[in-house]
């Protein structure tokens, strides 16, 4: 019997100026106050931060980035650190999302030196993994799969690991209005946990988190959630607009 508690996290990537992130935010809190049971982060973008942290406080909504580099301070133009995302209220931080894997260059190793530095920092990483279409069409997804893990995850012990998410996400089925059957997504999701339990030991297995990502919305929601090794979902475009997102949030009154 599983007691993972489940987690719908929203992804709203390059979009919403501070304004917009505000309004959006305070309709949120608004529409999901009565929400129970279920963890709630929503990761706007680096500029709309604090602004979104003030409208979160004393909500059952917490606060995500979409990065962050692995040192805590130099001369690194551009980017943004751990200790600073969580002074500006973030408790969670998106790691390894197949578009910096595919747009920003970033592998394996940087994905395990941001997850180290998200832990150190006190920030519970949200770690992504997934196939593309022609490493699944060419029977690869699980080797794919394998290998972020055993990369991604490198010199982590299952103590300093626990309170991390995985994020499993088919490149392909994400911002594509494809969503990966229950079965093709119960079967990864049940790969994953097993990995899990080889690297961390069953315990830690058994209590992590996996999300799963990739167009859900208010109509595939429960579905997905009802399989056994789904403990949640990491919601890009359908967690933009507040109705959306709380009705995917309340995925378990529409089922
Ligand atoms: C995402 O950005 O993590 C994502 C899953 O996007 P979408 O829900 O739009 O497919």
């Amino acid at each position: 019997m599983t007691t993972r508690r489940p987690m719908i996290a929203g992804n709203w990537k390059m979009y919403k100026t501070c304004p917009e992130a505000e309004e959006t935010a305070g309709a949120l809190v608004q529409k999901i106050s009565d929400a129970a049971g279920v963890d709630i982060m929503i990761a706007p973008p680096a500029t709309a931060l604090t602004t979104v942290s003030r409208i979160l406080r004393d909500t059952p909504v917490d606060l995500g980035a979409q990065n962050l580099f692995w040192e805590d301070e130099g001369a690194y133009t551009g980017e943004v650190s751990g200790p600073m995302l969580v002074s500006a209220g973030c408790r969670y931080v998106i790691i390894g999302h197949s578009e910096r894997r595919q747009y920003f260059g970033e592998t394996d190793e940087t994905v395990n030196r941001k997850i180290t530095a998200a832990l150190a920092a006190g920030l519970i990483p949200v770690i992504c993994v997934g196939e593309t279409e022609s490493e699944r069409d060419a029977d690869k997804t699980f080797s794919i799969l394998d290998k972020q893990m055993e990369n991604g995850l490198k010199r982590l012990t299952a103590d300093a690991f626990k309170p991390a998410l995985i994020a499993y996400e088919p490149v392909w089925a994400i911002g594509t209005g494809r969503t990966a059957t229950p079965e093709q997504a119960q079967e990864v999701h049940a790969r994953l946990r097993s990995f899990l339990e080889k690297r961390f030991g069953a315990e830690t297995a058994e209590a992590t988190r996996i999300l799963y990502g990739g167009s859900v919305k208010p109509e595939n929601i429960s579905e997905l959630m009802a399989l056994p090794d789904i403990d949640g979902a990491l919601v890009g475009g359908a967690s933009l607009k507040p109705d959306t997102f709380s009705e995917i949030i309340h995925y378990k009154s529409a089922s």
